[in-house]
């Protein structure tokens, strides 16, 4: 059954559109030619409540649920790629893990601030060795008595070069593996704490991303999320509404590209009529609306599902993998329908090709979506 968006969600995703289409995507392509973080914008974000969708208003957020948060998210991204995923990993990764696991305390220092943007939050997870193997975590955490000391290096930090705080990733029993890894709130500024340089990278290129290196850092034991042993399902669950989000994102850019390809068939006239009248065309523009509303129901229903407090570990897989792998192809043939104008560099199309291509990537692979769905299916 198709899930009709309420009133609220509806009111809440038209503010983000307005904010969408007219603050960010005038901004768009000066984000991704000079790799800029858009830190202005981030601040508008949140104070429309873009960095705390789902967080309560008693700690600064907007208090709505995972649909409002998806609707609005796939109008920021229509805009630009790069906010929406800044925008998700505050949401989803840290704000949303101090939500559900932090104590009072850490709430009452990180959540307000993070929810309402005067703050930006990071997540450092993947290590060098530790990408789809993510328990594979070489960062220790030894505990000194009165806190523990951060010895490692995370790599591909979105928002990183913007952040205030992270939520890094450590091992503190190693001979448990999965269940020795313990997660801890890190301010950036904090002593040891290094960051790399920019990370050049295809796409979404203004996300701020850098590798992070932890030379000793100390963190009081104030700062530990949850208990020790639990980071890394802390983790796993932070990731199922991540990439319910990075779907949304993903969303996003596939109507952007099938916008872009939609309006130039129209125009486009070559052996004398509009190209958008030759079947070959129609076909490619019919399979881009098709998969993207399918993605979309996916996206919904795993959107759905943890608004009413499940897990939502296999539809958010499913959601993710097949809402990253239809805008994949939307771009795709939004570059074969605009042909050499969509392949000029500084088109929007060029730039919506290059950003939607890490939408199969971050956040786990389409592999690693595969492996966890065949992993429920065969159980
Ligand atoms: C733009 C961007 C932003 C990012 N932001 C963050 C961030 O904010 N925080 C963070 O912690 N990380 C971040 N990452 C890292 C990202 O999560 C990892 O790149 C991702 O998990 C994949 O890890 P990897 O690159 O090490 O690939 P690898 O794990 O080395 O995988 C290489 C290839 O092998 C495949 N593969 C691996 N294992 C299997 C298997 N068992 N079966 C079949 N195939 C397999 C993979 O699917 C992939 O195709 C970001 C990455 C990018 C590109």
């Amino acid at each position: 059954m198709r899930v009709q968006p309420t009133a609220t969600q509806q009111a809440f995703a038209e503010r983000a559109r307005v904010f969408a289409e007219t603050e960010v995507a005038p901004q768009a392509a000066t984000i991704d030619e000079q790799q800029a973080f858009p830190r202005a914008l981030i601040a508008q974000a949140g104070a429309l409540g873009l960095m705390g969708v789902t967080i309560p208003g008693t700690w600064g957020g907007a208090g709505q649920d995972d649909i409002a948060y998806v609707l609005a998210l796939e109008a920021v991204a229509r805009a630009s790629a790069t906010v929406a995923v800044i925008l998700s990993v505050n949401n989803s990764l840290v704000a949303e893990t101090l939500l559900h696991h932090g104590s009072d305390a850490q709430r009452d220092q990180w959540l307000r601030p993070l929810a309402t943007g005067t703050a930006i939050g990071a997540f450092a997870l993947s290590e060098t060795q530790a990408g789809s193997d993510a328990a594979n975590q070489q960062t220790t955490a030894t505990s000194d008595g009165v806190g523990y000391r951060l010895r490692g290096t995370k790599v591909w930090v979105a928002n990183a070069e913007a952040a205030t705080v992270v939520v890094v990733f450590a091992v503190t029993q190693p001979e448990r593996r999965a269940h020795g890894i313990s997660a801890f709130l890190v301010p950036i500024d904090a002593p040891g704490v290094t960051r790399g340089r920019l990370i050049d990278s295809l796409g979404v290129r203004g996300l701020g991303c850098q590798d992070v290196t932890f030379d000793d850092v100390h963190v009081a034991s104030s700062q530990l999320i949850g208990e020790p042993g639990q980071g890394f399902a802390i983790a796993m669950q932070a990731l199922d509404g991540g990439r319910i989000a990075i779907a949304a994102q993903a969303l996003g850019v596939g109507e952007a590209a099938l916008h872009e390809a939609l309006t130039y068939a129209r125009r486009r006239v070559v052996f004398g009529q509009p190209i958008a009248q030759f079947q070959a065309i129609q076909f490619m523009l019919a399979d881009m609306a098709t998969n993207l509303e399918a993605a979309r129901m996916l996206t919904w229903q795993a959107a759905t599902t943890r608004a009413r407090g499940g897990r939502a570990t296999l539809e958010a897989s499913m959601a993710k993998l097949s809402a990253s792998e239809a805008a994949h192809a939307s771009a795709d043939r939004a570059m074969q329908i605009l042909a050499s104008e969509g392949y000029r560099r500084g088109s929007t199309v060029e730039r919506l090709f290059r950003d939607v291509r890490a939408t199969e990537i971050y956040q786990g692979t389409s592999e690693v979506q595969r492996m966890i769905i065949a992993d429920t299916v065969l159980e």
